[in-house]
């Protein structure tokens, strides 16, 4: 189960309007679509935007909004006594993170198809703080969980990672830390959602000693200024990384054009490509953000504005798409969805 969760650290940096708020619990949720409906119509009144997915086990999201609108939606949701143990991880940003507003029901909050249930049993969780302790011990192996496109941007020194797209794939590639059985294993992901799930698979395939991030990187960054995180951390909105280490920052990325060390990831700018990789600052300039040269001339190349960042087409888009069951007793719907 979850540890006692202390408020929110708010940001203090620069006085920025905008939060972006990452969360998860594992709790049950009964009638997902109906709590679906509820859940879309606050963020539609508080023009919060980003995604939020809904599952019988549970809660996972990360949206963005005003401070005060983020405010109300976790006062709002630790109202709820389903979700008074949610750990919001929240970071200032200087626009809204996200373009859109999906809010989805499916079968699990984070895809992996794992045997497990972290509801009935997990790796010990351990916060930012005791993780800083521990991290260096000699009988300690760091694990991380995500995929290959994020850990080749950032991951802890040290740390085992492996060559996933998906945590699907996590079964194939637990045999390559099976020699390890006898070590004190630590995951950790983004923000501790895919390590519930993780640990909770690699107790189950005899790891004795297990033991999570709670609060993954995101907030190990927050609370403890990410000592010893060599380059960003990769996140899913529209910053694409975001940086966590002011203790002793460094970048493990190196330009996929001209091996310079970067943490910028970019999308190539050819729409069929859409390649996700790092690019510095001034070769994403002279290849106007594309990959290769044959992909800067391809006729539907899009602009580069110096993001390398390209939200699917948003022209027309109104948040009440995909808010059906009681939209048109309280909104007027234009686009007949
Ligand atoms: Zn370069
Ligand atoms: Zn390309």
């Amino acid at each position: 189960m979850y540890p006692e969760t202390a408020p929110p650290i708010q940001p203090t940096g620069p006085e920025t309007q905008f939060r972006v708020v990452l969360f998860y619990i594992y709790t049950p949720i009964d009638q997902p679509e109906v709590y679906r409906d509820e859940h879309h119509r606050f963020c539609l009144e508080h023009n919060l935007l980003g995604r939020v997915i809904i599952a019988e086990e549970g809660l996972n999201g990360s949206v963005s909004g005003l401070a005060a609108d983020c405010a109300a939606y976790m006062a709002w949701l630790y109202a709820d006594p389903r979700f008074a143990a949610i750990d919001f991880k929240i970071e200032s940003s200087e626009k809204p993170a996200f373009q859109k507003l999906h809010v989805r029901v499916k079968t699990e909050i984070v895809n992996s198809d794992l045997p497990v249930d972290p509801l009935i049993r997990t790796g010990i969780h351990l916060e930012p703080a005791a993780f800083k302790m521990m991290k260096n011990n000699p009988d300690v192996v760091l694990v991380d969980m995500r995929s290959r496109y994020e850990h080749e941007v950032g991951k802890f020194k040290s740390a085992i990672t492996f060559e996933m797209d998906n945590l699907r794939e996590l079964p194939e590639h637990v045999q390559e830390i099976e020699h390890l059985k006898d070590k004190k294993i630590i995951t950790y992901c983004t923000g501790g959602v895919k390590c519930e799930k993780a640990s909770a698979y690699l107790l189950e395939q005899g790891f004795q000693n297990v033991y999570q991030l709670h609060g993954g990187i995101i907030k190990y960054g927050l609370e403890e200024g990410g000592e010893d995180f060599d380059g960003a951390c990769y996140v899913f909105d529209n910053r694409v990384t975001t940086e966590v280490n002011r203790v002793n920052p460094s970048t493990v990325a190196h330009c996929h054009l001209c091996n310079t060390p970067t943490n910028r990831m970019v999308n190539c700018a050819n729409p069929e490509c859409n390649d996700h990789l790092p690019i510095c600052a001034a070769c994403g300039w002279t290849l106007e953000g594309s990959c290769s040269t044959d992909c800067r001339e391809h006729p539907r190349k899009r602009h580069y504005d110096g993001t390398g960042y390209y939200p699917r087409e948003t022209n027309g888009y109104t948040p009440l798409l995909g808010y059906r069951s009681q939209a048109k007793e309280k909104f007027s719907l234009k686009t007949g969805a």
